[in-house]
């Protein structure tokens, strides 16, 4: 009688962007002798990238998660947990639920936010995670007039053309609700220029569109400091300010169970082969915003859209070396949304990877660009993406 061959377990930490689709794209290539498993602290996972249309009222509240529960419709087994450690050697995951055992591993744990680096920042506002984005769409709902400042402490930080979008959209928005003119908007970031990671082209343009718009734009200015009120912030450049609303990038660091894993090897983020997004540990890949792929001066974005296609490429990495067939390479290839307005959006991005170097854009704002974005939220909301 011939021996059942047993199958794989394919564990994937982390239900975002990246994580889900490492599962989908493994779980759509495997027969059902190979195990496919999700886990997250967190059922549902909200879209990121609707919080600047969110604090300004334009995205619905009840349209901007997806439960990882539906997976199990896939056959992909989701299990609600907090991962407390990850050990290479004995391949097993520790969580709040007990441990698991993996042969492949792909770590998409995405960035922490140290709230505790900018002193104050408790004090202030945010919108970088849905529930401080919702407390923020509070607080905007009832504001007629002052001073916004929306302020970034330290790269790297996910979407960097998220500060600039929202203070386009917070100008947008207040142009609509007729009250721009009692509206100052201000964007500090540590940068020494916007978008820097796009090339020189966009970062001149945004610069300019940002500059017609009445937004005054601070670079090299990350802010450092927030008063016990919330309402000053003090900037790297020695400057400070009041406004009635303070809204802070948090800085963002390795979540603690893969830094105290050892794969990053006491770097900031972690490092891994940029073809095929394996660690230094055969079989363990890191995809998305944990890890780090350098890119001429940069590297490549933290956004959803690099973290969701790492996940399509890992998942089809994983599927062909346990099917023992063709897997791909990945091409760095992405491009984010940048809203200019609530019914216009510009593209940004391009490829990252080339050998020449990066070959990026910023393309002009239009309508059938908002349409695609749109349409991406609904795709996202599907697990399209
Ligand atoms: C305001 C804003 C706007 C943005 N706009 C865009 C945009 O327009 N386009 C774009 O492409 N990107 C955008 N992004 C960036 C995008 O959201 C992230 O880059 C993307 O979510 C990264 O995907 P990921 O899979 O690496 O990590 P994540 O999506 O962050 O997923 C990580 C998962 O790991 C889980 N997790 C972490 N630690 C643990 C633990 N110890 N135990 C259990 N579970 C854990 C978390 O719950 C989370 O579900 C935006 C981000 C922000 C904040």
């Amino acid at each position: 009688m011939m021996e059942k061959i047993k199958g794989k377990k394919i564990l994937i930490l982390g239900g975002g962007f990246g994580g889900v689709q490492a599962a989908i794209n493994a779980r759509n290539e495997l027969d059902s002798s190979h195990s496919v498993s999700i886990i997250d602290r967190s059922r549902m996972s909200y879209l990121c990238g609707m919080n600047p249309m969110l604090i300004i009222g334009k995205r619905q509240i009840s349209k901007t998660g997806r439960s990882l529960g539906r997976l199990a419709n896939r056959g992909i087994n989701f299990i609600e947990s907090e991962i407390n450690s990850i050990d290479l050697t004995k391949k097993h995951v520790n969580t709040s639920q007990g441990d698991f055992l993996f042969d492949y591993l792909v770590i998409a744990l995405g960035a922490e936010y140290d709230i505790h680096a900018v002193p104050g920042s408790q004090n202030a506002y945010s919108f970088w995670d849905f529930q401080s984005a919702r407390k923020l769409r509070r607080r905007l709902s009832r504001f007629k007039k002052g001073k916004i400042i929306l302020a970034a402490a330290k790269p790297p930080y996910k979407c960097p053309p998220a500060p600039l979008e929202t203070a386009m959209l917070i100008n947008s928005w207040a142009r609509e609700k007729n009250i721009r003119q009692n509206v100052d908007i201000h964007i500090y970031i540590p940068e020494p220029k916007p978008l820097g990671v796009a090339g020189q082209e966009a970062s001149q343009q945004i610069t300019s569109d940002l500059e017609r718009r009445g937004i005054t734009l601070h670079t090299s200015a990350g802010i450092t400091k927030i008063s016990d009120n919330g309402k000053k912030g003090f900037f790297q450049d020695g400057s400070s300010s009041f406004a009635e609303v303070i809204a802070v990038i948090p800085v963002h660091k390795l979540p603690v169970a893969v830094q105290q894993s050892g794969i990053s090897g006491n770097k900031p983020w972690v490092p891994v082969n940029k073809k095929t997004l394996e660690t230094t540990v055969e079989n363990i890949f890191a995809i998305g915003d944990v890890n780090v792929i350098p890119t001429g001066d940069f590297a490549i974005p933290k956004a959803g859209v690099f973290a969701s296609d790492q996940g399509t490429t890992v998942g089809k990495i994983i599927a062909g070396r346990i099917n023992n067939s063709q897997t791909p390479t990945y091409n760095g290839y992405g491009k984010c949304f940048l809203a200019y307005s609530m019914g216009t959006a510009a593209m940004v991005g391009g490829s990252f990877l080339e050998d020449s170097g990066p070959k990026t854009s910023l393309s002009s704002p239009s309508v059938s660009s908002m349409r695609i974005k749109e349409t991406f939220e609904l795709n996202w909301r599907n697990f399209k993406i």
